[in-house]
């Protein structure tokens, strides 16, 4: 059986602080969409957010459990250890402005794989890095960001992934997943589909001398790549159960269906259909305004939001 196709990444989830504070700078500083204010279906008393395009389209959506309790996050072998959002090319110092004007710490500015790349770190200590790109991604840009419409992070770029051998991983994603090798830049190894097309992008770095790292706040959760249908996600979760890995069973999220697995250096990867999408339970015009509950724990929603801290929107025109 052949793997599917590379769609590139669904969705990227981290784990923040308190969720306020959060809100205020993915929104308020980055100028993305608050799309969607959740919860974590596995556990009820914390939020997800879901930062995207005006539309919440495939490839956009950055999402958070706030965990403000827990301790930091420590990177290590088997972590994704930075996530890269793309920005349209010729953005870069308007972004460097803008965030060292909201007291954001950013790094020097880097060359990676021919494009430029601004790394800063969020205000919960997750690493991330805005990265010029000149393809034309799906997006569709958000009237109410403090961001004007041709500066606004266009999507999801990539992910870095620290691994104690890059064998299992590479073997992971370039037979069973689709990825094409794409070189090697320093300690990076680069897979992306065969065009290194933004959104598509996994960089590993071998590290010999580092613990698995631990999950928390400014810690990345997991990735999740596009499934174009449930047939799709099927097909190659029985080539990850195949090769020896254990995928979950099929998950119902509501707004996506999800099949989860840890790839072979431990990092937890996820499947995600396409659909039916975030439009599915609110009008495009009031995405993110009000808690929205799968079906099944609508019941509990007074429990649920009684546990839960009060958002309020920043202003962000
Ligand atoms: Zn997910």
């Amino acid at each position: 059986m052949n793997a599917p196709p590379l769609h590139g990444l669904h969705h990227l989830t981290a784990i923040s602080g308190d969720a306020q504070e959060n809100l205020d700078f993915y929104t308020g500083v980055m100028g993305m969409r608050l799309v969607k204010k959740s919860i974590n279906q596995d556990s009820p008393d914390t939020y997800h957010l879901f930062y995207a395009d005006a539309e919440g389209s495939p490839g956009t959506d950055l999402t958070f459990f706030p965990w403000p309790d827990a301790p930091p996050a420590t990177p290590g072998a088997g972590k994704i250890t930075e996530l890269s959002l793309a920005i349209p090319e010729g953005t870069l110092p308007y972004w460097r402005d803008r965030l060292t004007e909201h007291e954001v710490a950013v790094a020097p500015e880097e060359t990676r794989f021919g494009r430029a790349a601004l790394p800063f770190t969020d205000p919960h200590g997750l690493k991330a890095a805005l990265v010029e790109v000149t393809e034309e991604r799906s997006f569709v840009p958000w009237d109410a960001s403090p961001v004007p419409a041709d500066r606004q992070v266009v999507g999801l770029h990539g992910v870095r992934i620290w691994e104690r051998q890059l064998e299992p991983t590479k073997a992971l994603l370039t037979r069973v997943m689709g990825f094409t090798k794409q070189g090697t830049e320093g300690d990076w190894h680069r897979f992306a589909d065969a065009e290194g097309s933004s959104g598509t992008i996994v960089d590993v770095k071998v590290v010999t001398d580092r613990g698995s790292g631990r999950w928390g706040p400014g810690g990345i959760h997991h990735a999740a790549w596009r499934m174009a249908d449930d047939e799709e996600q099927e097909q190659l979760r029985s080539l990850v159960e195949k090769v020896g890995l254990r995928p979950s069973p099929q998950i119902d999220r509501f707004w996506f269906r999800s099949v989860y697995f840890r790839e072979p250096g431990g990092a937890l990867f996820e499947l995600a259909t396409d659909g039916p999408g975030f439009g599915r339970d609110e009008d495009l015009d009031k995405l993110g305004e009000k808690l929205i509950l799968p079906p099944w724990m609508e019941e509990k929603r007074e429990q649920i939001e009684a546990g839960l801290p009060n958002l309020t929107h920043p202003v962000t025109s």
